[in-house]
């Protein structure tokens, strides 16, 4: 489906214009950092713009494997949306994010996306699988304006690498990533993009980090970062290293110590606390046939590619049926609706929050003043936390301008809830308000 986009004027600006809306820009956000306004007259410094939701690999451990709804039958960004977006707000920033959980390198409009934050002096942060940069013009295209490229990158091997990294080849990922080495080397010391790699650690590559921290230090990586898996279902359990503790500690002291050794900088998981006593079940590697064979299985994902759109959220249900307060919209939980208890004191689009005083709490959120995050169907939201459901909805690109969302109602009521500690609930499961909170995410 095509859909109309509000046109935004094209102007068109020198780089020396460029530069001084800039740093402009830079300086009033520097104010209202402190003051945190409902209005503000900054533009966001940063924009997540998830350029597409597609990915060309079908990793295991990924969460478009197991979701029936947010998974890749998902479409790319029309182009009409990047567009709009980037004519109104790349003039005014330096640095945007192309990643969100796609592969932001197979989007259909990547070589326009790319053309568009060159004739901007715009800069990207790219992660990728590795696999894209292959496509033919795609470095050329993409070194000119990368700010930074982290490569996810799970294995120190060929054969687990391509049963984690299922359908990329580890001779095209290896060759291409030495390619955007070399390339990067060429560029000035200033203009040359920051290689990061991701990794995430599991049981399919438990006794490969040292291996791994060699790797990246021959591909010429500049921080390496590895994270244990997350276990998004119970039965996932045992593609974790939650059964062998002791093995993962001592594979991550030994790989700690190796790129101490290389001069690679890095962040390593945390160690397993061992303090219960529970032994390690014992370990057993992964036989070379069995990888063979799940490397070859296809995913769930497949059978996702012609799934219905995903269903309204309850706000945008209580909108369409013109729920008018918040107090209207958390009784409705009575009547039978779908009320998350992230929403229990209410959602930015039908009112202030409800939080009472005895509840008020200063937090440190910057995000609704710094950055702006842009799905791919042109849904403007304040920062990617699950918890906000659609209540992160500040508004859309379809509809409205990136102006009249940023300092729209919905923006203003979030921010003025952030600055006065009466965050709504949904920011009170985040990490920044409630590190710890246990009902983070909670559907019930
Ligand atoms: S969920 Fe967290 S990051 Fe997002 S706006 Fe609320 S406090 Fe800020």
């Amino acid at each position: 489906m095509t859909t109309t986009v509000q046109e935004t004027p094209v102007k068109t600006y020198s780089p020396e214009e460029l530069e001084e809306l800039k740093r402009n820009n830079e300086a009033l956000a520097l104010q209202e950092r402190r003051t945190r306004p409902d209005v503000v007259r900054a533009w966001p410094q940063y924009l997540t713009i998830m350029n597409t939701f597609k990915c060309d690999l079908e990793c295991p451990m990924c969460f478009k494997q197991l979701d029936d709804v947010f998974n890749m039958s998902l479409p790319d960004m029309e182009w009409t949306i990047f567009e709009k977006v980037a004519h109104e707000v790349f003039p005014h920033l330096r640095v945007i994010n192309l990643s969100v959980s796609g592969e932001p390198l197979i989007s259909r409009n990547v070589f326009k996306e790319l053309e568009m934050m060159r004739a901007y002096r715009v800069k990207t942060d790219v992660t990728t699988n590795g696999m894209p940069l292959a496509r033919r013009g795609l470095l050329e295209a993409l070194l000119p304006v990368c700010h930074s490229l982290t490569v996810s990158f799970d294995a120190a091997t060929k054969q687990t690498f391509e049963y984690i990294r299922k359908g990329a080849h580890w001779e095209t990922v290896v060759k291409n990533l030495k390619l955007f080495n070399e390339m990067r080397q060429k560029l000035p010391p200033e203009e040359r993009p920051t290689f990061r790699m991701n990794h995430i650690y599991q049981h399919a590559n438990a006794k490969e980090p040292v291996l791994l921290v060699e790797l990246a230090h021959e591909l010429g990586i500049d921080y390496l970062s590895i994270e244990h898996v997350y276990v998004h279902r119970d039965y996932q359990e045992t593609t974790s290293m939650l059964n062998h503790r002791r093995l993962a500690n001592e594979m991550i002291e030994r790989a700690k110590e190796r790129a101490e050794q290389l001069g690679l900088k890095g962040k390593f998981p945390p160690l397993y606390d061992l303090s219960d006593g529970v032994p390690d079940k014992t370990y057993e590697p992964p036989s070379a046939d069995w990888l063979h064979a799940e490397t070859k299985k296809k995913n769930p994902t497949k059978l996702y590619k012609n799934a219905a759109p995903p269903p309204d959220g309850p706000v945008t249900v209580a909108l369409r049926e013109k729920i008018p307060t918040n107090e209207a919209f958390v009784s409705m939980r009575e009547k039978g609706w779908f009320i998350p208890r992230a929403f229990d004191y209410g959602v930015p689009q039908l009112g202030d929050s409800l939080i009472p005083d005895s509840q008020v709490k200063f937090n440190h959120c910057a995000y609704p003043w710094r950055e702006a995050f842009v799905s791919w169907d042109g849904m403007v939201s304040p920062c990617c936390s699950p918890a906000l459901f659609d209540a992160g909805y500040m508004g859309d690109l379809r509809v409205n301008r990136f102006s009249e969302i940023w300092n729209g109602t919905v923006y203003q009521r979030l921010r003025k809830s952030i600055r006065e500690g009466r965050t709504y609930k949904f920011c009170r499961h985040c990490y920044i308000v409630n590190p710890e909170d246990p009902e983070s995410y909670s559907l019930t």
